[in-house]
């Protein structure tokens, strides 16, 4: 039989959101298990853009996604959180007042007083370009992410597409690669103006290739390529030279089971939550982070922070219900110095 894992809290999602909330909760004694479907820790910034910087987190005037990772997971060590990943919560079922069942699609099965939805964009998958044969080549020299810059020194590169990924490492790959090429379908860029400015000057002097038409083939032996046939719009079909492939098409964004957990929902894709508690239309279920949705929501890292130590504060009378909560600031609290281990 299945041993039930029984928990406090447990949070759907290690994203940045999933793991800066296991501070929060951490500091008012309250124990987590966190889930995620993906085989590491860190959602969009350790999948997506490990090796970006980002400009935007308080007190960091510069930090690449999988450093700020990093520093939330030294950051939450005190709090001993347990990670279950490779694997994705599929239903969540009230058993008691709050108590809930959760399941896994691997087998587990936990019984948690609350549940903290950090859910991001949901299951996220990129969109694959409609290249026949393209799976072939996929996680060998087809790619719809970098995580290791290395892995492209002195190789040539083909970056398709037009929207910001295309360009940020179109720019971050040029100085590395052998030879960077973009390809786009036509003259026209969705990605920051500044970005396309200096994408550009890049061509004009040489120092990459921008082309226009589609990859319409690939070329190559066992998961290698040798090259990529091109379609210009005027119909000429030729093959260029490539090692890499990066398609940077967007991502879907599936909610995926989260749809099915019987919360109330903003266009069917966000979940409706309360800004004083960030609970969701279910006591005992809250939604911080990309998830969420409510008037004003800005899907900032910064702001998911905040949300996640105001659901700790909610989540805290759910576990403790009679114990009296007392606000306190780390810098001065004896008490909070001691569950951090620096007195
Ligand atoms: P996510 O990071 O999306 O993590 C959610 C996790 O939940 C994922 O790991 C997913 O696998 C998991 N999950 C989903 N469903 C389930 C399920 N059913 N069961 C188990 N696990 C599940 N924000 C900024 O503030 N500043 C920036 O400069 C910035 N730059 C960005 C650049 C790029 C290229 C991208 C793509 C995003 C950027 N963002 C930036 C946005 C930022 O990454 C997100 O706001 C942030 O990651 C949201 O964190 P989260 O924890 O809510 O969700």
């Amino acid at each position: 039989m299945t041993e039930i894992i029984k928990t406090d809290v447990l949070i759907v999602g290690a994203g940045p959101v999933g793991l800066f909330s296991v501070f929060e909760l951490g500091l008012l004694d309250i124990r987590v298990h966190v889930v995620d479907i993906l085989d590491k820790i860190g959602g969009q910034c350790a999948e997506l853009y490990p090796e970006k910087p980002i400009y935007d987190i308080p007190g960091f005037p510069i930090v690449t996604g999988q450093e700020l990772v990093d520093n939330l997971l030294k950051q939450i060590e005190p709090f001993s959180p347990v990670f279950h990943l490779s694997r994705m919560i599929s239903t969540i079922e009230r058993i008691g007042d709050p108590l809930f069942r959760v399941t896994t699609d691997a087998g587990d099965v936990f019984e948690t007083k609350t549940v903290v939805i950090a859910a991001g964009g949901g299951s996220f998958q990129p969109k694959k370009p409609p290249i026949e044969g393209i799976e072939a080549y996929e996680g060998k020299s087809v790619s719809y992410a970098v995580r290791q810059m290395e892995a492209f020194r002195d190789r040539s590169v083909l970056i398709v597409g037009g929207g910001d990924s295309a360009l940020d490492w179109t720019l971050n790959l040029q100085p590395i690669a052998k030879r960077v090429t973009l390809m786009h379908r036509r003259d026209a860029f969705r990605a920051a103006p500044h970005s396309v400015e200096k994408m550009r000057a890049l061509a004009a002097e040489g120092a990459m290739d921008l082309k226009f038409g589609q990859v319409v083939g690939l070329e190559g032996a066992d998961g290698q390529l040798s090259g990529a046939v091109i379609r210009e719009d005027s119909g000429t079909v030729y093959t260029l030279p490539v090692e890499h492939m990066l398609p940077f098409f967007g991502l879907t964004m599936k909610l995926g089971p989260v749809s099915s957990w019987g919360l109330d929902l903003h266009n069917d894709e966000l979940v409706l939550v309360s800004t004083e508690t960030f609970e969701t239309s279910q006591p005992g279920i809250f939604a911080i982070g990309d998830i969420n949705w409510y008037p004003g929501k800005l899907k900032l890292i910064l702001s998911g922070f905040h949300e996640g130590a105001l659901m700790a504060q909610k989540a805290f009378r759910y576990i403790y219900p009679e114990k009296r909560l007392t606000f306190q600031y780390t810098t001065s609290s004896s008490s909070l110095q001691k569950k951090l281990g620096v007195l």
